[in-house]
């Protein structure tokens, strides 16, 4: 049978679909239905009342997330509206818990229009501890993911963006280091500059990349200052405007020490590999097709070729499994009001530092004895490695406790106990 049959069969085996909700109380006597519902539910609701924070501690809010989509960008399948995007929003919930144990509301809003969606959305902060908006089209994901950051009071998190710039803000930190290269002197080129491009380049800035060291491509080329200026751009997209000749991504890619793809696949060629600075590093992530295939991409030089697709039957996958999960189970935990700039790049330089230690042998076991020892065929974590949670999440959870983001105080030293019983 083929993947979309078994897919098929999976997802109407019964009962239909991937999730269902579970009582965590006892049921079982009239008492217990009276201190579920009325009248005994009152009590809560009186504390609540008097108190919003006590919603962490006498509901699910603290551990529930809502994954919220309109089906306007979803996988590569495109505006495939709100019901069809529904099988991918409880997938997210799937992977939530498998590896967080986080619940999840899967919310599809029949919206385009950005204020509608920014209404609802903020309207359903009571619901949620965190908010995790997806698969939406740039660029109304930037807008709608700015103005529900300022409405709301819990964690907003666009994983498309924010997720892939974590996990591949990781890759950088580590094959900068193999490759001897300097942050501060690096020259990028983007191949894209969509949702996922244009969150990356802002975090590898984070990271300490030069703005002005980043030039970006799109279909229509080179983003520079002369499209700026004849009003060819977004907003957003602006933002990387240069002032270079124009030209497409063969020219940008001459003597780049990192190449980003987050566009399509199969653009780049062994030649445009060749032009790149000395020891290059390539993260070619278009999904399903890289914009240059792995073995192409390796033996184009004879010096060390750096790569990371977004492919899991090659070498350094990035993977956003390896980020959302973790990043929300350290806000969570600390009742954070934001996942901000600190929190993200503690996530990735935990995620980075990972990937310098040794892998335990189950680990390496539930991927065929690969090696996995850290260098350029291994620069970040594999994301079924478990040890992920207990590295990423506290320094989530430190990080907003730091940065002010956090609503509770956290004794580091036992959460991590806890999280690892
Ligand atoms: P998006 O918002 O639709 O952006 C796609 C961008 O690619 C647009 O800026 C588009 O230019 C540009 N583009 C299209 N064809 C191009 C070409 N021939 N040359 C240069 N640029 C071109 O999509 P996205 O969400 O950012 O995702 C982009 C890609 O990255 C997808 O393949 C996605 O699967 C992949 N991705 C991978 C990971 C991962 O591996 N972890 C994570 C996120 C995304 P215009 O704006 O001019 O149309
Ligand atoms: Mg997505």
């Amino acid at each position: 049978m083929s993947l979309d049959d078994d897919s098929l069969e999976y997802h109407r085996e019964e009962p239909p679909g991937k999730i269902e909700i579970r009582t965590t109380k006892s049921t079982t006597t009239q008492r217990d239905l009276s201190l579920a519902y009325s009248p005994g539910v009152a009590a809560p609701c009186r504390e609540i009342a008097d108190r919003e924070d006590d919603a962490y501690q006498y509901t699910a809010k603290g551990n529930l997330v809502g994954v919220v989509s309109n089906g306007s960008a979803v996988l590569g399948l495109g505006d495939i509206g709100a019901q069809a995007s529904k099988p991918v929003m409880e997938g997210k919930g799937v992977l939530f818990k498998r590896f967080a144990d986080i619940d999840v509301f899967d919310i599809e809003l029949d919206h385009d229009n950005v204020d509608a969606f920014v209404e609802s959305v903020a309207a359903m902060e009571p619901t949620f501890g965190g908010v995790n908006i997806e698969d939406i089209a740039a660029p109304a994901c930037f807008t709608i993911e700015e103005r529900l950051r300022e409405r709301m009071d819990v964690p907003v998190f666009h994983d498309d963006q924010h997720g892939t710039a974590i996990i591949s803000g990781a890759a950088l930190l580590n094959a900068v280091d193999i490759a001897g290269k300097d942050m501060e002197e690096l020259s990028v080129t983007f191949s894209g500059a969509g949702a996922a491009a244009i969150a990356t380049a802002r975090f590898f800035v984070s990271l300490g990349v030069p703005k002005e060291n980043i030039t970006m491509v799109d279909i229509d080329g080179i983003l520079t200052t002369k499209r700026a200026e004849s009003g060819d751009l977004d907003p957003y997209s602006r933002e990387f405007a240069r002032d270079v000749p124009q030209g497409d991504v063969a020219d940008a890619i001459v003597d780049a020490d990192v190449f980003v793809g987050l566009s399509v696949g199969g653009i780049v060629s062994a030649e445009m590999v060749r032009s790149m600075a000395e020891d290059p590093i390539i993260f070619a992530m278009a999904n399903p097709d890289p914009e240059i295939d792995y073995e192409t991409a390796k033996n184009a030089r004879d010096d060390t070729v750096i790569m990371a697709t977004g492919r899991s039957d090659y070498p350094n996958q990035v993977n956003n499994v390896l980020g959302f999960p973790f990043i929300f189970r350290g806000a969570l935990d600390v009742r954070a009001s934001e996942i901000n700039e600190e929190m993200k790049v503690a996530a990735a330089e935990a995620i980075a530092d990972l990937a310098r230690t040794d892998v335990p042998d189950a680990v390496r076991k539930a991927y065929g004895d690969q090696p996995l020892q850290f260098g350029p065929e291994y620069i970040i974590p594999k994301p079924l490695d478990p040890r992920v949670l207990f590295e990423v999440a506290p320094a989530v959870a430190r990080a907003a406790v730091e940065s002010g983001a956090a609503r509770t105080e956290l004794d580091l030293e036992t959460y991590v106990e806890d999280l690892e019983a």
